[in-house]
């Protein structure tokens, strides 16, 4: 018989609020058989789901180490990785963590709650990485804080379920995929095909509607579960827990593989005794949808360059039109098909989204390919160039999962869609392969899924549509199914070709959008705007201003820049026709009306 393979002991860490006033965490990592050369820790520069460098270590105000009770030298190696003098015995590390960024992202401590991402808090061990893992979550210290319970889709090994205790992971990417939320939260919950869902919402929201919240959210979930395992009915986890922060004004969202931490404004979570649903309950049940759906794509079908993820550096992937675009595309698509929304309010969402991408010239420059590929530098790191230079993969992307969807559709006669191919994606990437995480979607493979899936071959779709940057033919697309698309110009005033901003009742200019007048006439980015002709302009008046002149007519701009009071000549242009609307053309024909109603009418 072969010789047993050693189970490797647990690494054991501990967090504990241990200044919520000062909003710092210690944490510690106990290693029980460190690295004869001497252990190395390290933590993630970035946390999955949110492509950016964030250099987590920035918030670590001091680190130690020692063993049985006596220091033990610590060196750092660079900006996010430390290293402990060689030692044989059982190696502790001793950490502090500023917690103080109220995001989706990172780590929030004070004395109403404790919220952590593992990759904002726990240095990671190298080398032992797939050890597993065990975290024992403390109470901050004193009576104020008794009442105090933990949320988090962790498995228990030593707690009650919501106590303070210990939990365990089967190895640090595990342990760092479950966020983690503590303070006197409010709690509903649902079960979605017989999987225990939770709704944690921290933040005071007077005559909450927790039921009509949970009875919402649980027709999404459900859903989606049967759209991925039409047959089982399966969730892919245990439990799930949707950690939501509620603020004034907010909205965000970060998948993981079993819960979801969110953000979102108080006014749009539903108010008891008023059944309507507004605008804004419209957006926080689309970015329910939007993160739950990542639970399959992205969390377990993800890209070849996501398995595994490398937390120290980017993970350049190409494909995220394919994980943020399609899952950007089924997010409000799961809300018409769930009748949470009318096919109506559906066409008048997606025109937002079309007008969006039109609205922004770099969407003739970059692909959405390039876009994915970019994330770190230029999704992520927006500035007054972007709208000129860039285009969202997000938004763009899910018009190519539109484009797709509509093109499978009409040309499998109605046979086949979009939902085939993400099937096809889930079964052989995601469900079989999950949580051993060697598999990935190449960077080159979606066509030949696609081809699989439907028999229809895409490739050259694909290539115009994804890695090229002409605009996509939507009108003709949905002229199939009895949709008209219609572009206009959303004002007929004359128009500088500009975005500005206002601080302190200034008018600032933010972007100026390439070929505008504004461009034409020399004004930049940051000029702050003073007067057209003889009149004053403020922060509220220019549009009124320019609705008395006409296009075409030349008028003298005086704005600051760097404090110098300049001069441009202006001549008045037209805005480009990129209002989109959509509407249903009701003397389409029968096979136009049955196409129009599998995609939209279901
Ligand atoms: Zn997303």
């Amino acid at each position: 018989m072969p010789a047993s393979k050693p189970i490797p002991k647990p690494i054991r860490y501990t967090i504990v609020p241990v200044h919520p006033e000062a909003h710092l965490f210690e944490v510690t990592c106990t290693v029980d058989q460190p690295d004869v050369a001497g252990q190395s820790f390290a933590l993630p520069a970035w946390i999955p789901g949110s492509y950016m460098i964030r250099e987590f270590a920035k918030n670590i105000v001091e680190i130690r180490a020692e063993s049985k009770g006596k220091d033990v030298k610590l060196t750092k190696l660079n900006k996010d990785t430390w290293q402990a003098a060689l030692c044989k015995q059982p190696l502790t590390l001793i950490w502090r963590v500023y917690a103080w960024d109220l995001s989706v992202r990172c780590a929030h401590l004070d004395t109403t709650h404790g919220f952590f991402n593992g990759t904002a808090v726990f240095l990671r061990v190298l080398g032992q990485e797939e050890a597993p893992h065990e975290v024992e979550i403390h109470k901050p210290q004193g009576s104020a804080y008794k009442t105090w319970r933990v949320a988090t889709a962790l498995p228990e090994l030593k707690a009650k379920r919501h106590g303070f205790g210990t939990y365990r992971a089967a190895n640090y990417d595990e342990l760092v995929d479950h966020p983690v939320e503590m303070g006197n939260f409010e709690m509903g919950h649902f079960s979605a095909c017989g999987t225990r869902h939770e709704v944690v919402i921290t933040g005071q929201v007077p005559r909450l509607d927790m039921e009509r919240l949970c009875r919402d959210m649980k027709t999404i979930c459900e859903a989606q579960i049967r759209f991925f395992e039409p047959k089982s009915e399966r969730a892919p986890f245990p439990r799930y827990v949707f950690l939501t922060m509620v603020v004034g004004d907010g909205y965000g969202g970060l998948e993981h593989r079993a819960s979801t931490a969110l953000i979102c404004s108080r006014n749009d979570l539903p108010i008891f005794g008023k059944a309507e649903t507004t605008d804004g309950y419209s957006t926080f049940l689309g970015l329910v949808s939007h993160e739950y759906f990542h639970s399959w794509n992205v969390k377990r079908i993800k890209p070849a360059a996501f398995a595994p993820y490398d937390f120290q550096r980017e993970n350049h992937t190409s494909l995220l039109w394919i994980f943020e675009g399609f899952t950007s595309y089924y997010d409000d698509l799961f809300l018409l098909r769930t009748g949470l929304i009318t096919s109506e309010q559906y066409l008048k969402l997606l025109s937002k989204t079309i007008s969006s991408v039109l609205r922004g010239s770099g969407r003739l420059k970059q692909s959405v390919a390039e876009s994915s590929f970019d994330a770190w530098t230029k999704y992520y790191r927006q500035d007054e160039n972007s709208p000129n230079a860039i285009v969202s993969y997000y938004q763009k992307g899910s018009l190519v999962a539109l484009a797709l969807d509509l093109h499978i559709r009409h040309t499998s006669q109605n046979k086949k869609s979009l939902d085939n191919v993400m099937r096809a994606l889930w079964q052989q990437y995601g469900r079989d392969f999950y949580p051993a995480n060697t598999q990935g979607l190449s960077e080159s493979g979606f066509a030949e899924i696609v081809k699989t899936s439907t028999g229809i071959d895409v490739s050259q779709k694909i290539g115009e549509w994804a890695h090229g940057t002409k605009d996509l033919p939507l009108k003709t697309l949905l002229e199939f199914f009895g949709i008209n698309l219609n572009l206009k110009r959303e004002h007929d005033r004359p128009s500088l070709g500009i975005k500005t901003s206002s601080n302190n009742g200034d008018c600032r200019i933010s972007n100026v959008h390439d070929n505008s007048a504004a461009q034409a006439a020399g004004l930049s980015a940051g000029d702050v705007l003073i007067a057209i002709n003889t009149l004053r302009v403020t922060a509220t008046n220019l549009d009124g201003l320019l609705s008395r002149f006409a296009i075409g007519d030349r008028v003298q701009v005086y704005a600051f820049r760097r404090d110098e009071l300049m001069h441009f000549e202006v001549v008045l242009g037209a805005e480009p026709p990129v209002q989109c609307t959509l509407s249903m053309d009701l003397s389409s024909d029968r096979i136009k009306t049955r196409m129009q109603k599998r995609w939209i009418n279901t």
